[in-house]
């Protein structure tokens, strides 16, 4: 697959010659993978990395079908970040450089608006943006998306992350039904998934090989005696000291002590299971997902729905009903090219389910001994908070805005602002643990797009 040249493609003279100076001489895996779809106007859904190639093979696409003799916006690229976004505009434009004539925009915040409008009137055939920004702009008409017929979705997992959902939705809802989508992702959660089959025809999935697909978890297991498991799961937290750990449970009221447990130790954990009410149980996800709640203490329907791209440690209070099921729950580490561990508690008379175990998995599993983990007195803390916020999509709030308010009068910097959430009547956002109290000291009376929310740490 490697070894695939661009000139296999049908692509110019021109372009061939431009990549040829750029010193592309071959495509990489993501581009020798995706571009024959791409040029055949195919909707594609590809798992790909940063640094993976993805941006010209989207790039080469965008520009194959872009009419330069039209002024209007034929190519339309979303992305998480306003860096993201720049640097996807310049590998466009050196990937254009054969014909001057072809106009690439960029659409973020942070910028004056009525500048960008005035670019987009004098004609930009290739926008790319932030969703939210792009969106003010269809919304006071300055952009219109009657003649786009490339739509990508870059780094699509952040976005959603970001909360960007709605206004991808509402987006989408704008563009020719007969436009191309190609959907660019870093991880392949249910979430990418669902948006794909909604937006999408038929998309070609592709995904490339790569050392951090095969995920790296360390297995090992740990006989205890039933009334042992408590301080064992002590002594794997102070060994391993994460900053997010799943506990999993069989039972409801196991996951009820084991949480109560480890907060009267000191430890930031909470329950989860399907006595919870909804709200309630999105509010630990959530705080779980942003860094707000370090341990997550789970039955296995409640964990069902949870992608946390960086979780170091899974601890299988019981063992898990069947070797299936232990192979989801320990799956949850080891993800985005990081390494995991994966430790399961087991009594003496279930050594014959860790070998079941090991048939299943065809590996073989390590015992360790509890003396043999460390002491370590301290104790992994949250790194973020959760601020609720009053206010959510039927209130018009957009994560831009509360990202603008949080970095405006709230006085943070945007990388003290992490994961947002927005419900229809409420949002959540992540702040550092650091300042915390200094943003509800700043927003107190503060508002958001103009209007007073009340606010308050979960
Ligand atoms: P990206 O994954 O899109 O961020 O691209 C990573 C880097 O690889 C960028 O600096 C590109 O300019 C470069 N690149 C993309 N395609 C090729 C190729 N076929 N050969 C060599 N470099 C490439």
């Amino acid at each position: 697959m490697n070894s695939i040249q661009f000139s296999s493609l049908g692509l110019s003279l021109e372009m061939l010659k431009n990549l040829e100076s750029l010193g592309y001489e071959q495509m990489t895996p993501i581009q020798a993978k995706s571009l024959p779809s791409i040029l055949k106007n195919q909707d594609i859904v590809a798992k790909a990395n940063t640094g993976s190639g993805k941006t010209a093979a989207f790039g080469l696409g965008l520009l194959a079908k872009i009419s330069d003799l039209n002024v209007a916006s034929q190519g339309l690229v979303l992305c998480p970040t306003r860096e993201l976004a720049d640097q996807v505009s310049k590998e466009i434009r050196r990937l254009a450089r054969f014909t001057p004539n072809i106009r690439v925009l960029t659409l973020c915040g942070g910028k004056p608006f009525r500048m960008q409008a005035e670019s987009i009137r004098n004609g930009a055939h290739i926008i790319v943006g932030t969703p939210g920004r792009v969106q003010d702009h269809i919304e006071r008409k300055t952009l219109h998306l009657k003649h786009i017929q490339t739509f990508v979705l870059d780094e699509a997992d952040r976005m959603l992350d970001m909360g960007f959902y709605d206004n991808i939705i509402d987006i989408i809802k704008l563009l020719p039904a007969s436009k191309q989508t190609l959907l660019f992702s870093a991880t392949y959660p249910n979430e990418i998934a669902e948006i794909s089959q909604l937006i999408q025809k038929d998309p070609i999935e592709i995904t490339v090989e790569s050392k951090d697909d095969i995920p790296d978890i360390t297995q090992l297991v740990l006989q205890v005696r039933e009334h042992e498991k408590n301080d064992a799961v002590i002594s794997l937290l102070a060994h391993y000291n994460p900053q997010s750990t799943i506990i999993f449970c069989k039972t409801k009221a196991q996951c009820d002590d084991v949480a109560i447990f480890l907060c009267e130790k000191g430890f930031h954990a909470l329950a989860i299971h399907s006595d919870f009410e909804q709200k309630e149980r999105e509010e630990v996800l959530l705080q779980f997902a942003n860094r707000s709640c370090a341990i997550l203490v789970a039955t296995d329907v409640a964990a069902r729905g949870l992608d946390i791209k960086d979780l170091p440690l899974v601890i299988n209070y019981d063992l898990p009903s069947s070797p299936e099921m232990y192979v989801h729950r320990i799956g949850r580490t080891g993800r985005g090219g990081k390494s995991g561990v994966a430790v399961s508690l087991f009594a003496y008379a279930e050594n014959f389910k860790i070998e079941g175990i090991e048939a299943f998995t065809q590996t073989t599993i390590t015992k360790i001994e509890k003396d043999a983990l460390m002491s370590n007195d301290a104790i992994a803390q949250p790194i973020m908070r959760t601020l609720c916020i009053n206010g959510g999509k039927k209130n018009k709030i957009r994560p831009g805005d509360i990202l603008g308010a949080l970095t405006g009068e709230g006085g943070l910097t945007a990388d003290q602002v992490g994961k947002i959430d927005i419900f229809d009547f409420h949002a959540y956002v992540a702040i550092k643990c650091e300042v915390a109290s200094k943003v509800l000291n700043n927003l107190q009376d503060g508002k958001i797009k103009g209007r007073n929310f009340k606010m308050r740490y979960l």
